[in-house]
């Protein structure tokens, strides 16, 4: 799984899942480009620990970060264009961030439904738009979307929340057509419950925490490097039949 020489671009990379993934592919010896509305993380532990740059760079890899808003297209375009003016290219993009914004249709105003989607989804279609002539550039271009096991479900309050992550699995589908010929590969993933500044509230109260022991099969959940290292594969050579995927990543949530 070695990534010496590529460049990642991964949204939302300063806290949680998108860190994991930021730091596991500059362990593969990738550059990459963290990108985020702010360089600071969420949990204290990852605070202990230092931003993302600053870990990838205690252990000898290279690495920016880019402040960008995902939904917004000028934002989007300025980061991808800062991402090939330090590195060269891209090879590999990972369409991480992501917000929950919980309720129903008759719950959810307009504007909470406008952000969700503009964050979860519209963003996949943004930072793929601009960078894709660089991915395909490579012959061997890489994209990961961020989607959930909500892709697959209706969840109390979870309007916004399945409705784009559905919509970025098959998203990835389309993406996996669009750009198969020139050898770039895309792929979901769907994560069941990690710990993260988002799912923390969850985690935390009993009540909803038995719900995730309930559906979650193993004895324990996932970390964000867990998802980092299916990236980190899926993002290599040994991945590249591999394309127009969902794949869970959940302890087993989906066959419950
Ligand atoms: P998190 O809140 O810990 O991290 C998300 C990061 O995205 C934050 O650093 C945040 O600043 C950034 N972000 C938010 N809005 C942004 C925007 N407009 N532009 C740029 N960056 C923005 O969340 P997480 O749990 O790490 O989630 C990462 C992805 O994984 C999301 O797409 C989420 O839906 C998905 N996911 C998470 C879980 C889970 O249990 N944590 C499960 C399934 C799927």
């Amino acid at each position: 799984m070695d990534l010496t020489g590529r460049t990642a671009l991964v949204t939302g990379a300063a806290a949680g899942i998108g860190r994991g993934i930021a730091i596991e592919l500059a362990r593969g010896g990738a550059n990459v480009a963290v990108t985020d509305l702010r360089k600071e993380p969420k949990l204290v532990e990852e605070q202990e620990r230092g931003e993302t740059t600053e870990v990838i760079e205690d252990f000898g890899g290279d690495a920016l970060f880019s402040e960008c808003d995902v939904g917004n297209e000028s934002s989007v375009k300025a980061t991808v264009g800062e991402t090939v003016e330090a590195f060269g290219g891209i090879d590999i993009l990972v369409n991480n961030a992501g917000i929950s914004v919980p309720g129903s249709v008759t719950e959810l105003g307009w504007e909470d439904w406008e952000q969700i989607v503009d964050v979860n989804l519209t963003s996949v279609y943004l930072t793929t738009k601009h960078a894709a002539s660089h991915l395909n550039e490579s012959g061997a271009g890489r994209i990961v979307n961020l989607a959930s096991t909500a892709a697959f479900e209706g969840t109390p309050k979870g309007a916004g929340y399945c409705a784009t992550k559905g919509g970025v699995v098959n998203l990835t589908r389309q993406l996996a057509v669009d750009f198969g010929s020139d050898g770039t590969t895309a792929n979901a993933l769907c994560p069941g419950p990690i710990y993260t500044s988002m799912s923390q509230g969850t985690f935390d109260d009993p009540e909803r925490r038995e719900v995730y022991e309930e559906h979650v099969l193993l004895p324990y959940f996932g970390e964000p490097e867990d998802v980092g290292q299916l990236t980190r594969f899926l993002a290599s050579d040994a991945a590249r039949y591999i394309t127009g995927t969902a794949i869970p990543i959940d302890g087993g949530w989906l066959a419950s």
